[in-house]
């Protein structure tokens, strides 16, 4: 099943074109990850799969259905930014079940969900502390289970570990990669880290200038990049 198909996307900023027709298929519970330089339009696109933007043309189906116009609330996706804009004043558990709260989900739906996520990210000792209490690597746990215990079908991430240090990185990138075959997501992944493109992604999605220069496994586009960019990205010669 295709749990994501982008055609003909293009998206302009008044007359500054951002995304030059895109085209791309993800399949269900497969890793895709987006990588290119800073102003690409790798935010953008993103944006535009959530429906926090709308494309200037083309279309985005997501599950088979054609969604332009679906509001970004109900197109069953999650997005993970890199601020955690956790709720201060609420413990853990309360910003996590925020979210079940406001769509009316019953106390015992709500319980349930937030209390696998808990145990899914190693949160059980922090259930009751406020974020300040919280590591960032923490945090951003809590950024995460606050979109996995909504269930959504496919899931956003945009550069979520750049405010970590290497080493909570890493161990984040590995629980990332955890959580997608735990769930069976299907997960978009923005970064520019290139060991984080070559270590999480069953596909690489190279963007530069608004375009898509090559879309392949990360041994495909390490072996055989296109041009010199796609090489230079991704740390082999052409
Ligand atoms: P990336 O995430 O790859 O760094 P972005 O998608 O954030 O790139 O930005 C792509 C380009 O679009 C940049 O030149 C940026 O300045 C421009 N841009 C992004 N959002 C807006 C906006 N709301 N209004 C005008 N220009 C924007
Ligand atoms: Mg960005």
């Amino acid at each position: 099943m295709t749990a994501l198909a982008l055609t003909n996307i293009c998206k302009s900023f008044g007359p500054v074109e951002v995304l030059k027709d895109i085209n791309l298929t993800v399949e269900e519970g497969e890793f895709v990850v987006f990588v290119g330089p800073s102003g690409c339009g790798k935010s953008t696109l993103l944006r535009v799969i959530a429906g926090l933007e709308d494309a200037t043309s083309g279309t985005v189906e997501i599950g088979g259905a054609q969604v332009n116009s679906v509001p970004p609330a109900k197109r069953g996706i999650a997005m993970v930014f890199q601020s955690y804009a956790l709720y201060p004043h609420l413990s853990v558990r309360d910003n996590m079940a925020l979210g079940l709260k406001q769509e009316n989900q019953p106390k015992s739906v709500i319980e349930a969900r937030v209390n696998k996520a808990v145990q899914m990210l190693d949160l059980g000792a922090y259930v009751d502390r406020r974020p300040s209490d919280l590591s960032g690597g923490q945090r951003q746990r809590v950024a995460i289970g606050r979109t996995i215990v909504r269930e959504p079908k496919l899931f956003l991430f945009d550069e979520p570990l750049s405010n970590l240090d290497a080493a909570l990185r890493m161990n984040t990138r590995v629980e990332i990669a955890e959580l997608q075959r735990t769930l069976s997501a299907t997960m978009i992944y923005v970064t520019h880290d290139q060991t984080e493109a070559m270590t999480l992604a069953d596909k690489i999605v190279v963007l530069r200038d608004g375009r898509i220069e090559q879309v392949g496994s990360p041994m495909e586009l390490y072996n055989n990049p296109v041009n010199q960019f796609v090489a230079g990205f991704l740390g082999s010669p052409a």
